[in-house]
């Protein structure tokens, strides 16, 4: 069987990750406990969903011309991603999160750099990748104007594109009116619908949405009516990047042609088996255990 072709625009970081026993306060130097650098960034993360589900990723993006930008396309490299259209630019340094876990608590800085240096231009460079792909996805960690080129160019080759609208930023009902599938948890729901515009427009795209609920699973809408999709009962150990897999897996069952609800039903097993393991990329499952876990 043909392998599905996804494309994934959006943002690549290297999260640094210290620990320590409490938190500094403003001005003061403390000890920590330790150190460990760990690629993330919520393009890089849907992409190695995708990847380690055996479908051919394509990842469009920047990094800095810099150690952290080498290391993670070597990275996404061994997970089988082609980085061809990965640039490395030289007016910002890799994107980083700087994450302080304390007091059972974390603190987080992020530094977008290069990922803010992915330019509509851009975008157009990578046209013919975009009308190559069964299906293209989003997030939000890149500049708008570049989401909202890349919405355009896949509707313009009649692509699917599924929107995962995180962190919240504010976009045109325009784009919001091309995207086929937006995929927000519920807080960035409730940000989204803010205005009585976005409300009204929910209200007549209602097919076009799939909110994501925890352990609850999915739910999205047919026929104007509120269909869940149980998730599945796991031992939790980490939460973090359960979103990411679910929207690479989505993107991967959609292409093979899965109804929605299947297809919703397969990201629920792939983020579950995610959050039983330490680690967003470190934790995404291969396409046979998600099947035996189906079963
Ligand atoms: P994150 O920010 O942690 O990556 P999110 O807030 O974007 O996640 P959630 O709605 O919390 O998104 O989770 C995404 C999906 O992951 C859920 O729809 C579900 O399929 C799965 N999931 C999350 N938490 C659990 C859990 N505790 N048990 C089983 N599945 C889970």
């Amino acid at each position: 069987m043909k392998k599905p072709k996804i494309t994934v625009v959006g943002s690549i970081n290297m999260d640094l990750v210290v620990s320590t026993s409490a938190f500094p306060h403003k001005g003061e130097t403390i000890m920590g406990d330790s150190f460990s650098t760990i690629p993330g960034g919520k393009g890089a993360n849907q992409a190695v969903a995708a990847a380690r589900l055996g479908a051919d990723v394509t990842l469009i993006g920047c990094v800095g011309d810099d150690t952290f930008g080498r290391e993670l396309i070597h990275h996404l490299q061994s997970c089988g991603i082609n980085t061809a259209n990965v640039k490395p630019v030289t007016d910002g340094s890799t994107g980083v999160a700087s994450i302080t876990i304390a007091e059972k608590d974390n603190s987080i800085i992020v530094v977008p750099g290069a990922n803010h240096r992915l330019t509509p231009d851009m975008i157009e460079e990578y046209e013919s990748v975009i009308a190559e792909s069964d299906t293209v996805l989003l997030q939000l960690e890149i500049p708008v104007e570049s989401v909202e080129k890349t919405v355009e160019l896949s509707k313009k080759h009649g692509i699917r594109v599924i929107m995962n609208p995180a962190p919240f930023q504010n976009l045109s009902l325009k784009t919001l009116e091309l995207v086929d599938y937006i995929t927000p948890n519920e807080h960035e729901l409730a940000s989204l619908l803010t205005s009585e515009e976005k409300k009204e427009f929910f209200d007549h795209h209602k097919d076009k949405w799939i909110v994501t609920k925890g352990k609850q699973g999915v739910s999205f809408y047919e026929d104007d009516e509120e269909k869940l999709v149980p998730g599945f009962r796991v031992e939790v150990k980490d939460t973090t990047g359960a979103g990411d897999t679910f929207n690479g897996a989505l993107a991967v069952a959609l292409s093979k042609g899965e109804s929605l609800y299947e297809a919703c039903r397969y990201g629920n097993a792939a983020a579950a088996l995610s959050v039983t393991k330490f680690g967003a990329q470190s934790g995404m499952p291969g396409h046979e255990e998600v099947a035996s876990l189906l079963q």
